[in-house]
């Protein structure tokens, strides 16, 4: 089958997809999941893998040649492996990755290289074992290290480290975290604290801009320079004097919707054409009624044509920004969260 390339009504294609197989969290962290409960998918609608295959077949017939897999904690999904396995074997797919906060890396470290995942990228936003605890509510930062220094000799074509900033919690963290990257040969990204839906207790003060994170930084290592690329990628990418890459990513003070070639599916198949979007389309329903491949490419490029989101820049031009949703709002449309979402 040909794949038909669409463009949104921006001139974006589709080309990224972030594939949420699960919306449940082995932690809870301040910024994504710090309410006390939480009301999660019912499990009957959570897509089988042979439900989730389908639908990327459809997506890589639209244009998508990236996956991202992510959650909730996707290695909290029963079997991912085979699931990897499976979207390993797509030639359609030039970049497949996953997202993981790494509690359960290294138990499952060996099956995820076995099954062919070739890039990882771990959550970690402090080195000191009190802060992690007070940021996720797990004491469990040995764990995490642990996981990450042995994915750095598992064999990935790349380990890449994610790191959200926030103000007076983990700010004083840049150059550490770097080193550590620098020492484990894993590209570091530091990422803006979004007002993202999950996000409840954020507040503007709390973010550090990327201005500041790389003045900051200059300050330590000298003349930063930005790498010279052109891609659809939300990183800006800059180097240090002594060679070291590391990314920003600035979607709360600089957003890079205009670029945005990216869509997130939820694992019972909701498809969200922006992280800030409040509705998305229902994938699930046509699928198990079923609406075959042709029905269901038809009805993901009618929808992205009709895309014009810009979340991130609408909250940019938002006076007086607060947390985007109001818990209540949440606990009645779980959609509407980053955990659900996938980031
Ligand atoms: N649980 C996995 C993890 O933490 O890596 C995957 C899902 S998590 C929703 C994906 C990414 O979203 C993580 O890197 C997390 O740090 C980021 N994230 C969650 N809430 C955020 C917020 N309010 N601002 C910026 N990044 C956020
Ligand atoms: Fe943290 Fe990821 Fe879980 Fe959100 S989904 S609470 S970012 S580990
Ligand atoms: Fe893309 Fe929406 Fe994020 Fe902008 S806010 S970069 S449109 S997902």
């Amino acid at each position: 089958m040909d794949c038909m390339k669409v463009l949104d009504r921006l001139g974006r294609p589709l080309t990224s997809l972030r594939l949420s197989v699960t919306d449940r969290c082995n932690l809870r962290c301040q910024y994504c999941m710090p309410e006390q409960d939480y009301v999660w998918l019912p499990r009957a609608d959570i897509l089988t893998f042979e439900e989730i295959d389908t639908l990327v077949d459809v997506f890589t017939g639209v244009g998508v040649d990236r996956v991202r897999i992510t959650g909730g904690e996707p290695l909290l999904r029963k079997n991912l492996p085979d699931l990897i396995a499976l979207l390993a074997r797509k030639t359609a797919i030039e970049d497949l990755a996953l997202t993981t906060n790494g509690i359960l890396l290294a138990d499952q470290l060996e099956a995820l290289r076995a099954a062919g995942l070739p890039r990882i990228t771990v959550s970690l936003d402090t080195l000191h074992a009190d802060r992690f605890k007070a940021l996720t509510r797990f004491d469990s930062l040995d764990v995490v290290l642990r996981g990450l220094e042995l994915a750095t000799s598992a064999g990935f074509d790349s380990v890449k480290i994610d790191t959200v900033v926030i103000r007076a919690v983990n700010d004083d963290e840049l150059v550490p975290i770097l080193a550590l990257g620098q020492r484990l040969g894993a590209e570091v990204r530091f990422i803006e604290y979004m007002d993202v839906g999950g996000a409840t207790r954020w507040s503007m003060q709390d973010v550090v801009s990327r201005q500041e994170m790389l003045r900051r930084l200059s300050a330590h290592f000298g003349p930063i320079s930005a790498v010279d690329e052109d891609t659809a990628a939300p990183a800006d990418r800059f180097t240090l004097p002594d060679g070291t890459v590391f990314g920003i990513i600035s979607s709360t003070t600089e957003p890079f919707c205009r670029q945005c070639d990216r869509s997130r599916v939820t694992a019972d198949g909701l498809w969200y054409r922006c992280l800030y979007a409040r509705t998305g389309t229902d994938l699930r329903g046509p699928l198990r009624s079923g609406v075959g491949a042709d029905g269901l490419r038809e009805i993901v490029a009618t929808t992205w044509q009709a895309r014009d989101d810009r979340g991130a820049e609408d909250r940019l031009a938002t006076k007086d920004r607060s947390p985007l949703i109001p818990v209540e709002t949440l606990l009645d449309e779980p959609h509407l969260e980053m955990h659900t979402r996938g980031g």
